[in-house]
């Protein structure tokens, strides 16, 4: 049985395990909510429970569709074991619609549809506040290599492509989304890890437009908890009671 060994990293949402497996990990998600590079802090009750199981859902949809993922295993509400994988530095970002900081820093009003979907990377580096960065600046400093580049640019527009018609089906449009990519410790291959949650992705509801997801906790825009569980709902979440 694959058991929590030490921790060998905490995050702001997650904190991650090492076990028995040199090439598995578990990951635990918590109820631990930042925004603004950690400058608000909060709680959202639930949230771990929503989004490791929320993040599983897709993760097996987006592996049968072709794009390897680190998902393993859920072990409970909050657990789940995953490939070990080095987690590359750079956050991978998809803009179906302006909202954000694409509309602060080009001056388009949010809710703009964008004539094509949009990739653009953050530099992971939480003491420069995540900066915006180019394909060149991501090679010239060797956070990733050109075939790593192109693989990862080819699996998340694939990515784009699976979670707009998902959750479409769910009553809601996929805004944009960050994912991360990891190159699997044992085998080396680039592979998508992390997380996919209304922290990580905009989610408006089709007909209201509302917005369902973490903005409601950056804008303090009321019903966190509730939004977070109604989207759980909606992905078909797990039911009381369930066995994993
Ligand atoms: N995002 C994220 N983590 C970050 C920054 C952004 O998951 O550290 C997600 C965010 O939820 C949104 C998308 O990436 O779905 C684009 O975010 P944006 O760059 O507009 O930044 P924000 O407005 O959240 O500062």
């Amino acid at each position: 049985m694959t058991e929590k060994k030490n921790q060998i990293y905490e995050g702001k949402a997650k904190k991650v395990y090492a076990t028995d497996d040199p090439y598995l990990y578990i990951v635990s998600y918590k109820d631990d909510a930042t925004a603004f590079n950690g400058e608000k802090r909060g709680q959202i009750a639930g949230k771990g429970i929503v989004n490791n199981t929320m993040t599983n859902i897709i993760f097996k949809i987006i592996g049968e569709n072709g794009v390897p993922t680190h998902f393993v295993k859920q072990l409970d509400d909050r657990d789940t074991i995953v490939r070990a994988v080095t987690i590359l530095p750079l956050e991978v970002i998809i803009r179906n619609v302006a909202a954000g900081s694409f509309s602060k820093r080009y001056g388009v009003p949010e809710g703009t549809a964008l004539l094509r979907p949009t990739l653009e990377f953050s530099y992971k580096k939480d003491e420069l506040g995540d900066p915006l960065i180019n394909d060149d600046h991501a090679l010239a400093l060797g956070l990733i290599d050109e075939g790593q580049l192109a693989q990862v640019k080819t699996y998340t527009h694939k990515i784009n492509e699976i979670l707009k018609g998902f959750f479409l089906g769910k009553g809601l449009k996929l805004i944009d989304f960050k994912i991360e990519f990891g190159t699997d410790n044992k085998t080396g291959e680039v592979i998508l890890a992390d997380e996919i949650s209304p922290d990580t992705c905009r989610l408006w509801d089709v007909v209201t437009n509302e917005k369902m997801d973490k903005d409601r906790f950056r804008r303090d825009l009321g019903n966190v908890e509730e939004t977070y569980q109604e989207v759980f709902a909606r992905v078909g979440g797990r039911a009381e009671g369930d066995n994993y």
